[in-house]
């Protein structure tokens, strides 16, 4: 028979194109984070800090593959978009850098400002993203993004914490 049969494919509603464009944003800005990562460790002067820091650079190597796993799941193939705020904050986080004495806890105290920046940006996106996804169902996408989401609220409560605890009180007296 010659008659197509195949029902027409359904068009892509434009929520779920903004969606699929977030998830393109984040995964640019969860990849520049992990290049970035390295450099606030080695520039940290508390060891504390500095392995929190290394956790969370494997936490956010596993944020690259869920997303990654997110695309297939929709079945589209791994594309970044340029995130602008992810690399204004990772730009800031590397002048403080510039701006701050090493060995000192004042820029332990800057590294943690541009981290916690960071993770409140993400923790942004990855609250909306699971909302998104509740929305139109996508159960296995909203669990996998809501693990995210919780990673990164405990690493900004877990830097608040080191701030509040000691971080704070050395820089003052630097
Ligand atoms: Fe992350
Ligand atoms: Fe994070």
């Amino acid at each position: 028979m010659a008659t197509q049969t195949k029902a027409p494919k359904k068009k892509e509603s434009k929520f779920q194109k903004l969606f699929i464009d977030e998830i393109k944003d984040i995964y640019w800005a969860e990849k520049h984070l992990a290049k970035a990562l390295p450099k606030m460790s080695k520039g940290a002067t508390s060891s504390k800090l500095a392995s929190a820091i290394d956790k969370h650079l494997e936490e956010t190597k596993n944020h690259i593959s869920r997303l990654e796993d997110v695309f297939e799941i929709l079945g589209l193939k791994p594309q970044a978009k340029k995130c602008d705020a992810m690399a204004g904050l990772v730009k800031e986080a590397e002048s403080i850098l510039e701006d701050t004495d090493s060995d000192t806890m004042v820029r332990d105290a800057g590294i943690i400002i541009a981290s916690q920046k960071v993770e409140h940006y993400e923790i942004a996106s990855y609250g909306s993203l699971v909302a998104f996804a509740k929305k139109m169902g996508l159960k296995d996408v909203a669990l996998l993004l809501s693990k995210t989401l919780e990673e990164e609220k405990a690493t900004d409560s877990g830097l608040t914490k080191l701030a509040i605890s000691e971080i704070n009180e050395e820089a003052e007296v630097d």
